[in-house]
């Protein structure tokens, strides 16, 4: 099998790492991939960009490609799946209309409320209701979050602390515009408490396969303090997503969404990743996201069994016969610490070269410890940062305090200027009281 891997972060490079293990894949061709990636097995790093659906439609029918696997939303979300599909190559990724579950928090949120899927009250209001949206916060009586509806790259919510800074984000969205055509809708719902839960399970429209649940740390900073990031770190499985939770949450909420959007007509192929809060009441969808996470995949990928084939799960889903092969989890715990430039996610320098000292190699299986790169290059020769988050480290043990202690000394052995971590990754499993 020859698969075509969009995408150049942590991401993509743990899933060709487990793709790459498997006997089916002959190649794996991957646009663009990154410093790292293309030291895989079979992984070859394709000069593409994601957005350019031409040039990667051309390239995969010139290579004779079996299956595509897009890694970020934005390309589904922009409808890559007809491209591929209309040259017959099929796709482990949802379509256009079904992505709308991601590109539209109104959407996704008028969606939950039609199926009964537990959800935050919420309302939508358009641009040109401004007063309308100020008049709400000021009336409904609970505090509240605003969400620009749009794909934002993670920045789209607002969690104001009065009523005064909920009417100046309104402003910021509706009038001023910061999140561009994202803002044209906004979503306000009622803020919830609780500790969130990651959900990823595999989807071939007809059945759901979840993943062990996976909790990631948003912020910049220990304690969860300081701006929010794509993602610092993350761990799986969370001790807090007992079986009686992931029973409830596939039969509350994965079963009908993926039932639901068959019968709507818009059935879901892929991973469908949905965010939790796990409320008094129960857990609530705070979101769906239509693709794999970043970076609980660098922890998920460690967790899947050695005999678990990702790429025949894959094109299984694009076949609509998931029912038909096996995924498997390793007992123990998986880890992700996310690397990052000084600065993220602000500005932050590039090309600061890198060494990884001596941290088992990447082709080393069953793999305790796997560096994944994320914004690496190489640049003469030299492995050098390209973006915020630079490395994920990634380990798997027995015991999260094992995997912890694995991942923290391979980052012992990884200097480059301004590394920035938390040290404090799943804090929440080692001291539950604090979630
Ligand atoms: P992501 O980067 O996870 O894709 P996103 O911009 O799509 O983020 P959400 O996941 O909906 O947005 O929200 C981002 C974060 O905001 C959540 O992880 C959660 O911490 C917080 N949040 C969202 N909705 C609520 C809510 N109703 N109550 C409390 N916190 C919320």
């Amino acid at each position: 099998m020859r698969i075509l891997v969009l995408g150049g972060g942590g991401r993509e490079h743990a899933l060709v790492w487990k793709l790459s293990q498997s006997t089916a894949v002959e190649k794996i061709f991957l646009a663009p991939g990154n410093g790292g990636s293309y030291q895989e097995q079979k992984v070859i790093n394709i000069d593409l960009n994601t957005a350019d659906f031409p040039a990667l439609v051309k390239f995969a029918t010139e290579n004779e490609v079996d299956l595509a696997i897009p890694g970020p939303e934005q390309p589904l979300v922009d409808g890559i799946e007809s491209h591929f599909r209309k040259v017959g190559i099929p796709v482990f990724g949802p379509s256009k209309k079904a992505a709308r579950m991601e590109g539209s928090k109104a959407f996704s949120k008028a969606f939950m409320q039609r199926h009964s899927i537990p959800t935050a009250k919420f309302r939508v209001f358009k641009a040109d209701q401004f007063e309308e949206a100020i008049s709400h916060v000021t009336t409904c009586g609970f505090k509240v979050v605003l969400k620009a509806s749009g794909l934002a790259a993670g920045k789209g919510v607002l969690i104001p602390q009065t009523t005064d800074d909920a009417i100046a984000g309104l402003r910021e969205i509706m009038v001023d515009n910061v999140f561009g055509d994202a803002g044209n809708e906004v979503v306000i719902e009622e803020l919830l408490e609780g500790p969130e839960l990651s959900v990823l399970a595999f989807c071939d429209g007809y059945t759901i396969v979840p993943l062990p649940a996976a909790q990631d740390h948003k912020r910049i900073g220990e304690g969860d303090t300081g701006p929010n990031t794509g993602g610092m770190g993350a761990y799986a499985p969370a001790p807090i997503a007992t079986p009686a939770l992931m029973d409830r949450i596939l039969k509350e909420t994965l079963r009908p969404t993926t039932d639901g959007m068959r019968k709507e007509g818009f059935p879901f192929v892929g991973i469908l990743f949905t965010g939790f809060m796990v409320t008094e009441d129960g857990p609530k969808v705070l979101e769906y996201n239509v693709r794999f996470g970043d970076p609980e995949t660098e922890a998920l990928m460690l967790l899947l069994s050695e005999d678990t084939d990702l790429a025949e799960v894959a094109l299984a889903c694009a076949e609509h016969r998931l029912d038909s092969v096996s995924i498997k989890t390793r007992p123990g715990f998986a880890v992700s610490v996310v690397l990052a430039s000084q600065g993220y996610p602000g500005s932050y320098p590039k090309g600061k070269q890198i060494t990884i000292g001596s941290v088992p190699s990447t082709h080393f299986i069953p793999a305790d410890v796997v560096v994944f790169h994320a914004g690496t290059t190489r640049s003469n020769d030299k492995l050098v940062t390209s973006g915020g988050r630079v490395l994920a480290v990634s380990a798997h043990a027995g015991t999260i305090q094992t995997a912890l202690g694995a991942a923290y000394s391979a980052i012992g052995n990884i200097q480059f200027d301004g590394k920035t971590y938390r040290q404090d990754i799943a804090h929440r499993a080692l001291r539950p009281a604090s979630v």
